[in-house]
């Protein structure tokens, strides 16, 4: 380090210059140098607050003290790679395992969503001894190699993708501007019907269905509210196993519910949830959990299974507070009651509005889809984008997701209120009357 001269103070300049671009938003608009943050607030290096509206990583509030609390005093006493035994990997495998389905019962736990979707996919190949892969249209599942393929969303695109023959792409159930709309006397069918056409069209050619994986509700590809549970059918059918994706979605955020797959149905049990983001409140940390059955099916391959970090006695202390939190303050019945009026008060403005096109959410997920045309559904993405830009400069902080970017996605941390609905829902209320003319 000696005669090395060290810059204090980040500028975007200087991140472009040591760290590799990894994320747009630093090349796009000019980005806000966070200092510190609390419950849903972020604070800028001038002391400016900012509301959080997209951050689900700080599922319960950023830097809760609890969690701080249990983070800083397990990493006082003892922290180890997870070859030696402690108790905090079993306490924190069974609360978690106590929110899911009884025959979800063993935990792998690992440090990122990208991770946990990755040991999921090698679990099927093992558990089935097939190969193919049914992922979705505008599906994201993560960065490593072995999910590029199942995630079309980020991908598929690039000049330089070739599709995987082992890999198919089924539509995304989107009622609203996909294949089987509301107006469509079964959409779910429909879907699963698709579903079920690539499965034979698979065999045809000699392939067998390891897996379908997806996303519990779609994040990326637009805030998207799916129909499963005659997909998994046809998936059971043909020996495949469903991966329900909740890396985005779990935790309480649906508010009725504490998996967003619990929406398909009380019977309905994926073979593997993944889980990531939320499950630390920022803290590197992940976890499959799936059946004794294919954990023993993935063993038996004689393929020994080490995380040096995954489960370690601090991210369990983290991840044991946040379930405690989650309970404790009844965030997931916050979701349910502030989502439910952040929905019904968007539809109030729909009606004047002639750029919103749809609200569609469950709980603290909620999305609102811009149009510039109700019947022709003519993505309003730049319209969208300047919605973005104009709340960040009224210091609130929102994204625009979907494959057209034009849904303007509501993930915000779970100590949500109504107060920051009425603010959020009378700025985009304001900057959509004042952008209207612009297109008409
Ligand atoms: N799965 C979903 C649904 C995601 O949205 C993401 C990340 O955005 C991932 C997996 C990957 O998680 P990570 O970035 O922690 O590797």
């Amino acid at each position: 380090m000696s005669g090395v001269e060290l810059e204090k103070s980040t500028t975007i300049d200087l991140r472009k210059k040591h760290i590799g671009p990894s994320c747009k938003i630093f090349f796009s608009h000019e980005p806000i140098k966070i200092v510190q943050a609390k419950g849903q607030y972020m604070y800028d290096e001038n002391r400016q607050r900012y509301l959080d509206c997209i951050n689900n990583v700080a599922h319960v509030g950023h830097c809760h003290p609890e969690v701080v609390n249990a983070g800083a005093s397990q990493m006082a006493l003892l922290n180890t790679n997870s070859r030696f035994l402690h108790d905090n990997i079993v306490l924190f495998a069974q609360k978690l395992q106590s929110t899911l389905p009884e025959k979800l019962s063993v935990c792998y736990f690992v440090n990122s969503g990208s991770e946990a979707n990755d040991l999921a996919l090698r679990m099927a190949w093992q558990y089935t001894g097939h190969k193919d892969v049914i992922t979705l249209q505008n599906a994201y599942h993560g960065h490593v190699s072995s999910l590029i393929d199942i995630s079309p969303y980020k991908f598929h695109q690039m000049s330089s993708y070739e599709m995987n023959p082992r890999v198919h792409v089924a539509p995304s159930p989107d009622v609203y501007r996909g294949k089987y709309r509301r107006d469509h006397p079964d959409p779910a069918t429909a879907y699963a019907d698709e579903v079920k056409d690539i499965i034979h069209k698979a065999e045809e050619k000699g392939g067998k269905i390891a897996a379908f994986i997806a996303e519990s509700l779609q994040s990326c590809g637009g805030q998207v509210i799916p129909p499963w549970a005659t997909s998994k059918k046809h998936v059971r059918k043909a020996g495949g196993i469903f991966i329900a994706d909740e890396v985005q979605v779990g935790f309480g955020r649906v508010g009725t519910h504490f998996w967003a797959f619990q929406l398909q149905g009380e019977d309905f049990v994926p073979d593997i949830v993944t889980m990531g983001k939320p499950i630390g409140n920022g803290h590197p940390l992940s976890c499959v959990v799936t059946t004794r059955e294919v954990a023993e099916a993935f063993m038996s391959s004689g393929m020994e299974y080490f995380n040096t970090f995954g489960g370690n006695p601090v991210s369990c202390a983290i991840g044991l507070a946040v379930l405690e939190v989650i309970e404790k303050e009844d965030l997931q019945g916050n979701a349910l009651r502030v989502g439910g009026y952040l929905c019904s008060l968007l539809e109030k403005h729909k009606e004047k509005h002639p750029l919103i096109g749809d609200i569609r959410g469950r709980g603290l997920f909620v999305g609102l889809e811009l149009v510039r045309d109700k019947h022709k559904l003519t993505p309003a993405t730049a319209e969208a984008q300047e919605v973005i830009y104009r709340l960040k400069e009224q210091h609130i902080l929102l994204s625009a997701d979907g494959p057209h970017r034009n849904v303007l996605k509501f993930k915000p941390p779970m100590c949500f209120t109504k107060e920051d609905v009425d603010l959020v829902v009378e700025k985009i209320d304001n900057i959509l009357t004042g952008i209207y003319p612009m297109h008409y």
